[in-house]
């Protein structure tokens, strides 16, 4: 592939670049439990629309772009009163969730070495925190340390306390964490924050733009948003339950004091004197402006019909889950997400996974435990009993079929969760993953076998290999 030596129509080009989506899962239909936030083409269209308008402006100057730094107030004034700030939260938008979390781990981290000197930062993270935040700990040299939860998948807050000393910056609760849909117990977080004089942030990214409107409906959520006292600052994205074009999420802070550490300013730069607020220099206009755009065209009435149909469609996934003998809810989340697993030792649920693939679902694994994962939009409520049928024949096939856990991705993604070596996993992922991105990378198919120059035909697949050093690393061992 080299670029086209001459340009070439845009109808010629617009048509290829539809044929490219063939082969891309059908989301447009219910069938997809991740990473998107569709309702209809009507829809997408006014978004895109929106974005056309400003699709050439750049946030990076607020003060050319006028429009922009107008859109970008707005929409940080209404997520401070959404989420029961006061008239003094402020906060920037950003590209998405994880830069928001990435630019409060960086403040944070900041903020304890100008105030109190700390030169060895950690902060103290549930395991179910998000990802994003363990890469915010690579990217910021900031250590972690880990709270695990309890059998009741509830984070345990005494854990917490323990873990908390001088060099804390930070601690972190989500509302809700994303692997299986609970809320961290955030007034109690608020408290051990207060009482030794840490910032404690809340990753809203997934409820920030449900969890007030299902409240509003009069679902009970407990506190979780500024109206917690210890709570100093919020990432709540509007590219998810907010349903803006993607590339849109807000930080907010309680006040400018802490906001001011986010900031980034360089005096001396030949270009000229540059302050920048978040991670990005030129910000896109366009999905600012979609944003702004999809908060105006829902407002309080439409967030919260979508809350409602989100919650029909969660409640009827989770009572159909539940009405299966071999398969439990993990812990007891409100919505709109939920992860499940196997209570029967004859089905594995990474088998019962492919099943579900082979019938046309896009499903997320989890692992510690193993599991499966929903993530349920007002969409849902048009497949969601076409899931729980599949869902309930994908059961009986592997309990009539024990040898399809040893098949296909179940066998790859049980080896990925049980082998101890957790090292091995991210060396060899990694392996793999960087190919993708090598000149004419491929996929990145985990049981397949690996693609790339100098692959042999038949050679063994990565799980294949991985158990295989694996046993002859234990023989070794025990020799
Ligand atoms: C999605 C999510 C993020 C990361 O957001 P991206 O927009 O995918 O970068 C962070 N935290 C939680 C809880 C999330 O669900």
């Amino acid at each position: 592939m080299t670029l086209p030596e001459t340009g070439r129509p845009p109808g010629d080009v617009l048509r290829e670049l539809r044929g490219f989506g063939d082969a891309d899962p059908d989301y447009k239909h219910g069938r997809v439990w991740s990473l998107v936030y569709y309702l209809d083409e009507g829809y997408a269209d006014f978004l895109a629309e929106a974005y056309k308008l400003y699709s050439s402006a750049n946030g990076l100057n607020p003060t050319a772009f006028k429009s922009l730094k107008r859109f970008e107030n707005e929409i940080i004034a209404a997520v401070a009163d959404m989420l029961h700030g006061t008239e003094e939260v402020c906060g920037v938008v950003t590209s998405g969730g994880t830069e928001s979390c990435l630019l409060a781990v960086k403040t944070y981290r900041d903020l304890a070495r100008a105030k109190r000197g700390v030169r060895r930062p950690e902060m103290v993270l549930p395991e179910t925190a998000h990802v994003a935040w363990f890469k915010a700990s690579e990217y910021f040299g900031v250590k972690v340390r880990l709270v695990p939860r309890g059998d009741d998948f509830r984070l345990d807050v005494a854990k917490v306390a323990r873990l908390v000393n001088r060099n804390t910056v930070m601690l972190l609760g989500s509302a809700p964490e994303y692997p299986n849909g609970l809320i961290d117990p955030i007034a109690a977080l608020g408290e051990i924050a207060q009482k030794h004089g840490v910032p404690l942030h809340v990753d809203a990214c997934v409820g920030g733009f449900i969890q007030p409107f299902m409240a509003m409906n009069g679902i009970e959520l407990p506190p979780w948003d500024y109206r917690v006292p210890g709570v100093t600052s919020i990432s709540a994205d509007i590219h998810k339950y907010g349903f803006a074009s993607k590339g849109a999420s807000t930080i907010t802070y309680r006040n400018l004091e802490l906001l001011k550490h986010q900031m980034f300013v360089y005096q001396d730069w030949p270009g000229g004197v540059f302050a920048s607020p978040a991670l990005l220099g030129t910000r896109p206009g366009g999905a600012y402006a979609a944003a702004w755009a999809a908060m105006q065209y829902f407002g309080q009435t439409g967030y919260r019909d979508l809350a409602h149909r989100t919650i029909l469609a969660f409640d009827r996934m989770k009572a159909g889950i539940a009405a299966l003998p071999e398969l439990r809810v993990f812990g007891d989340p409100k919505g709109p997400l939920l992860g499940y697993g196997s209570r029967d030792a004859a089905v594995d649920i990474y088998a019962v996974g492919d099943q579900m693939d082979a019938r046309g679902w896009q499903i997320n694994r989890l692992q510690f435990p193993e599991g499966l994962h929903a993530m349920v939009t007002a969409k849902h409520l048009e497949s969601v009993e076409a899931y729980l049928v599949d869902l309930k024949a994908a059961v009986a096939a592997v309990k009539a079929d024990p040898s399809l856990a040893r098949q296909g991705s179940a066998a790859t993604y049980g080896l990925m969760a049980n082998i101890p070596l957790r090292g091995m996993v991210k060396s060899r992922v990694l392996d793999i993953f960087s190919n993708m991105y090598r000149a004419g990378g491929g996929d990145l198919d985990l049981s397949a076998h690996d693609a790339g120059p100098g692959a042999e035909a038949g050679a063994p697949s990565l799980a294949e290999r991985i158990a295989t050093w694996y046993v002859q690393r234990r023989r070794r061992r025990q020799r």
